[in-house]
């Protein structure tokens, strides 16, 4: 029997934020993750051989304009003032990302000021309109247009989702800004950057708290653990942050996600690169893009003489790959539906995160949105913490 108040199943940002919130107001929170480490896919780890921070499931860049979650994360760590910016090879060729003045005047060699090479991409853009594209193809090619668009996101996205870019949702690019003028900032965000000890850190300090226990290599859906799914849920209340599909044992069907695989190389040299992150645009390039982690800590003193890489590639996820990127095509659609339906009537359990929802989720959007099942779902759930 579970002698805890609320149950959280995940140790990701999602799982953590609720249970400090709850945790906060005096509930008793066990918390059980399947993996030997907390903090979901943004844990780190510090590489033995040469020092460097690295990120286990990928690279993860904090930015938000969210005042609420950024001042809620800065509770738990100070953050450098670490700004993303991404470069693409093309053809031997390195361009600025995202799509800028830089970009489109290296791509034409011209040297167009912004009202010019706005003119010139809305012409090689008229193909479609971008309020009504249907898929990623038409509104790609709807902002930057057809030649911009087979350089660098026509391949680049083929090899990312091994799906035709016109069976993809027009969303997924619409992620990427389009700029006129020089400013080669990734992301637009107000606040950005890195956790100054790294993001385990940060990840332990919100589960450090006496009425938090985390339990690790514990698996909601092993009967012979106590936590399980069939001795708690209807005993104590659950927030559950593991994929929706599973929690139902499939019964809509499998929803269809993309795994990466991560190749990691330590080189005998201080610099491989000059950059964090070098994307690959080609098809002839079989991974997406090299990180070189040193250079997101530029502040810290790592060691000269050795550096080390990871190379990403990217692929359907079957059996037991890790899920990390919805697909979302019309029946996953269709399938998530159905999974709603059976969510809104599981009582006593609440699904959030990334897998959860199976939604996309920036670590940002995750704590918002778990900030807010504290405020408005969990007290349902808790009737202890209303009115607090
Ligand atoms: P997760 O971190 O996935 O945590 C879910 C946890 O649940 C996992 O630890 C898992 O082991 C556990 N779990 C699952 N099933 C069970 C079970 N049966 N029993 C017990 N435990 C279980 N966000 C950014 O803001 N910036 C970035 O640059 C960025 N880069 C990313 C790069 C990659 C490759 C990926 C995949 C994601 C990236 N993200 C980034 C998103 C970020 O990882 C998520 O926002 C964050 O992980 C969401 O947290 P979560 O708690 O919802 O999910
Ligand atoms: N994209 C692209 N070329 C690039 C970078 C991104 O075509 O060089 C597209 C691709 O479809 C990708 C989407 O833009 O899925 C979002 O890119 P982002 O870098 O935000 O993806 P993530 O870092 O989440 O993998």
């Amino acid at each position: 029997m579970v002698s805890a108040d609320l149950l959280v199943v995940g140790s990701g940002f999602f799982g953590l934020t609720v249970a400090e919130r709850a945790a906060e107001r005096g509930l008793k929170v066990l918390v059980i993750d399947r993996r030997d480490h907390l903090g979901g896919n943004a844990y780190s780890e510090t590489d033995p051989e040469t020092g460097i921070e690295v990120h286990r499931y990928g690279a993860h860049l904090f930015h938000t304009s969210n005042e609420r979650v950024w001042e809620y994360v800065n509770r738990f760590t100070d953050f450098t003032d670490y700004e993303h910016r991404v470069y693409t090879t093309h053809r031997g060729e390195v361009f600025p990302l995202p799509i800028n003045l830089g970009t489109v005047n290296q791509f034409f060699r011209s040297a167009h000021g912004p009202d010019a090479a706005r003119a010139l991409l809305a012409e090689q853009a008229d193909e479609f309109d971008s309020s009504t594209a249907r898929n990623l193809e038409e509104k790609g090619i709807s902002l930057i247009g057809r030649p911009l668009y087979e350089a660098f996101i026509r391949d680049y996205t083929a090899k990312q989702w091994q799906t035709d870019p016109t069976e993809l949702p027009p969303e997924v690019i619409s992620r990427l800004p389009v700029r006129y003028t020089y400013d080669n900032r990734y992301f637009n965000d107000t606040h950005e950057g890195l956790p100054v000890d790294g993001y385990t850190a940060w990840l332990e300090r919100m589960a450090d708290h006496p009425g938090i226990e985390v339990r690790l290599s514990t698996d909601f859906f092993d009967e012979g653990q106590e936590a399980n799914k069939s001795a708690t849920v209807g005993v104590v209340p659950v927030v559950y942050t593991g994929p929706v599909d599973r929690y139902f044992d499939y019964a809509e069907g499998r929803l269809s996600w993309r795994t990466l695989d991560f190749e990691s190389e330590v080189l005998p040299i201080g610099d491989f690169q000059g950059t964090p992150v070098m994307n690959y645009a080609d098809s002839d390039t079989a991974y997406t893009r090299i990180h070189e982690f040193r250079h997101f800590h530029p502040e810290r003193d790592y060691r000269s003489d050795k550096t080390i890489i990871m190379r990403e590639f990217s692929r359907f996820a079957e059996g037991d790959d890790e899920p990390y990127y919805p697909v979302n095509t019309p029946e996953d659609r269709e399938r998530l539906l159905a999974y709603r339906r059976r969510t809104e009537s599981e009582s006593g359990v609440l699904f959030g995160g990334r897998l959860g929802t199976y939604q996309y989720l920036d670590m940002h959007m995750a704590i918002g949105s778990a900030l807010s099942m504290v405020d408005n779902q969990l007290p349902d759930l808790l009737p202890s913490l209303a009115g607090d």
